[in-house]
């Protein structure tokens, strides 16, 4: 006999901070009511299948998801798998935890297969993200179960599956700044999409690990004597291994000659300092490099400048000596914590307690939505509202636009090709002559739709011309018109007053 309390502890244990009752006894009866719906069938592993939506319900607990959608995880294969129907789920949990149960199992109805799925099943996700973004959530906890479970399905589809999440999965949750989802996806398919280059890494990861590590705890050592000295309250210290994947990635990019060179990748081992305030980031930044010399050009300030995900951290390398080489990296507890979280960070202010300061949007952003995003601070408390500004006043002004090859340019409402083109580079929008969307040739200034696939046709001698100001949404390709008319208008002038 299980014992249920026993099970729906082991869930409400892994959120942070304290669960009330309704909260518990919600995710109980999901439990109950998705247990029942599924008894019977089993996994390819021979285990029950709830196994499967209960891990599901872990992984988001985990994420610091709220209830409901903790909850649209014990339940979220019942509509596609079993007997329950719309009308049994709508009556016992209502239309919320519907909406999120419907939304993963339209999403679920994606299959890989090659190029063109792969732009289809981006273009879904936006749109179920567009709606509501927990259930893109779900999807990837989901998916990520599904992924460690992997080894008891058949190889043809395993590695179809591996493939899609790290082609489609993984960017969408770094997207999302989701960066610790994003990395156990990546390192969940890796060795299911590509075998033998797993094992290689493995076996480079197991050869330097050690004296990766020797080598910074003597740092560390010798950082935190400064610290204190300095009287710079640490909040933590200590080393992460990179990711399997990215450490994959990474040695593709420097592999110029087939054989992959792991004394160019310097931050295999990291050691992370997080402090309490901005300035603390900056001062520890000051009190390494005094001790240390830096690498030229390896010194990060992702805090001034966040990556396009809202990432921010400040790395540096330094030279530890006898040829040795660290990489730190510097941030506060609240950069730290949106680093692994991104957006679902926002659903776990309830019990952070944390409070979001205003900063400056980045223009030259191209992901700005996500910086957006992150700093939805005006309701920091209540997951429900920040879920209905995202629907109501934040994505649906944005269009996303995608190039032929699967990239998202996102828009503000009623942008058109013109747009894009300046998007995509002043080069391209100043030379714009036509443009494809959907695969049909149309005007530059159609209004674009959420989802469209753009495709800008250049010519050499293409110019923009003074209409063009009418026909763009965005600054960026307003101010990249206007500057060259004038400059145009401004040399015909000067040539005319030559001639004459
Ligand atoms: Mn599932």
């Amino acid at each position: 006999m299980v014992d249920i309390d026993a099970k729906v502890k082991e869930i409400t244990d892994l959120i942070n901070g304290e669960v009330y009752k309704d909260d518990a006894e919600l995710i109980k009866k999901a439990y109950i009511f998705a247990e029942r719906a599924h008894e019977g069938q089993k996994r390819l592993s021979g285990e029950p299948y709830f196994t499967h939506p209960f891990e599901t319900a872990k992984i988001l607990a985990g994420l610091g998801m709220d209830t409901q959608t903790i909850a649209a995880g014990l339940l979220h294969d019942t509509l596609e798998d079993t007997k329950a129907t719309e009308g049994d789920i709508q009556k016992e949990f209502g239309d919320d935890i519907l909406f999120l149960i419907k939304g993963v199992t339209k999403l679920g109805a994606l299959k890989y297969r090659g190029h063109e799925r792969h732009v289809e099943s981006l273009r879904k996700f936006f749109m179920a993200m567009a709606h509501d973004i927990r259930v893109v959530i779900i999807k990837f906890a989901d998916r990520l179960h599904n992924l460690r479970t992997l080894q008891f399905v058949p190889e043809i589809k395993s590695r179809r599956i591996a493939l899609e999440s790290i082609e489609v999965y993984a960017p969408l949750a770094n997207r999302l700044g989701m960066g610790k989802l994003k990395g156990e996806l990546e390192d969940a398919a890796f060795p299911y999409a590509y075998p033998a280059e797993y094992k290689k890494v493995e076996e480079i990861i197991k050869d330097k690990k050690d004296s990766y590590e020797k080598n910074l705890s003597e740092v560390q050592k010798t950082l935190e004597k400064e610290l204190i000295q300095n009287k710079i309250n640490v909040v933590e210290m200590g080393y992460r291994i990179k990711h399997k994947y990215s450490l994959y990635k990474k040695l593709l990019k420097y592999d110029m000659d087939g054989e992959m060179d792991i004394d160019k990748i310097y931050d295999i081992v990291a050691l992370r300092v997080v402090v309490n305030t901005v300035e603390d980031c900056y001062r520890v930044l000051g009190i390494v490099h005094s001790v240390w010399n830096p690498l030229p050009g390896r010194i990060k300030d992702y805090i001034a400048v966040p990556k396009p995900n809202g990432y921010r951290s400040i790395h540096t390398t330094i030279f530890t000596g006898e040829g040795g080489v660290a990489e730190i990296q510097i941030r506060t507890q609240e950069m730290h914590f949106e680093a692994a979280y991104g957006v679902a960070a926002h659903f776990a202010y309830k019990e952070q307690g944390h409070h979001k300061k205003a900063k400056t949007a980045d223009e030259k952003n191209k992901f700005k939505w996500i910086e957006e995003l992150k700093e939805l601070k005006y309701f920091p408390d209540d997951p429900k509202r920040f879920i209905n500004h995202l629907k109501t006043d934040f994505f649906n002004d944005r269009i996303f636009i995608f190039t032929p090859k699967g990239d998202v340019i996102d828009l503000p409402d009623g942008s058109t090709p013109l747009d894009f083109a300046y998007a995509i580079h002043s080069d391209v929008g100043e030379h714009t002559f036509g443009a494809k969307i959907n695969s049909k040739m149309s005007q530059i200034f159609s209004p674009l739709k959420n989802g469209d696939i753009v495709e800008i046709i250049t010519r050499k001698d293409s110019k923009p011309s003074s209409k063009w100001p009418e026909y763009v949404r965005t600054t960026i390709a307003k101010k990249h018109i206007k500057s060259y008319l004038e400059k145009n208008s401004l040399l015909s002038r000067l040539k005319s007053f030559g001639q004459s």
